[in-house]
């Protein structure tokens, strides 16, 4: 497993706002999708492409353009929603699935509540978008998931990252045999003893969609 933690001014800035708790909602929205693109610039790199020749307005030119089958986006729900719009304002040609994952508060366990993905996966390049990489819980069973179903690799798009998830994760996925990595704003100190990341954000859902239920 792979861990990028991007380092650029405009990631440090917009993070920063997202933090601050006197970020109200709709602000909160525009700069995690703002963000969210910053980080898709550097989690696409190894986007799959293939060779195609054009004509300029001025001669024949070499270039590429996306390789079939086409990237699949995966927000993880609900929090994940909210890096939805920043992803594909860069992948506009992606296809979008969607993975339901609910953690239990008590025991941090996470399991599937819906999903909306193609059966196979094989040879599909799949971006999971998760804002907290927490416990590594949810991100560990939906990797498995998408695994299950052929995918070939696999990157995790997560606003702030934990060290304990991302150990978790290491050590779950040792047995895969496939790519992952993890692209991230921000390396935490910790989590906390409710499994929340220090200093963090709080809650992305909540913070995102107001506290419902
Ligand atoms: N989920 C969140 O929304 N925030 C955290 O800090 C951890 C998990």
């Amino acid at each position: 497993m792979q861990i990028l933690v991007v380092d650029h001014p405009l990631v440090a800035h917009k993070l920063t706002a997202l933090r601050d708790q006197d970020t109200d909602s709709p602000t909160f929205r525009r700069l995690a999708e703002e963000l969210v693109t910053l980080l898709a610039y550097e989690a696409t790199r190894e986007v799959r492409t293939e060779s195609v020749r054009i004509t300029t307005p001025v001669a024949a030119a070499e270039g590429v353009r996306l390789a079939a089958p086409k990237p699949l986006v995966v927000p993880i729900l609900r929090a994940g929603l909210g890096m939805l719009e920043g992803m594909v304002r860069l992948l506009p040609t992606a296809e979008v699935g969607f993975l339901g994952m609910i953690r239990d508060e008590a025991t941090l366990l996470a399991s599937t509540y819906a999903e909306r993905l193609p059966d196979d996966l094989s040879g599909r390049q799949c971006y999971l978008l998760d804002p907290m990489l927490a416990t590594g819980g949810t991100l560990a069973a939906a990797i498995r998931f998408l695994v299950d179903r052929g995918a070939d690799h696999i990157t995790a798009i997560c606003l702030l990252a934990a060290p304990e998830g991302c150990a978790r994760l290491e050590q779950e996925l040792a047995e895969l045999d496939i790519p992952v990595t993890i692209v991230t704003a921000a390396m935490d100190e910790k989590l906390n003893d409710r499994g929340y990341i220090v200093p963090g954000l709080g809650d992305a859902g909540d913070r995102l969609y107001g506290v419902v239920g």
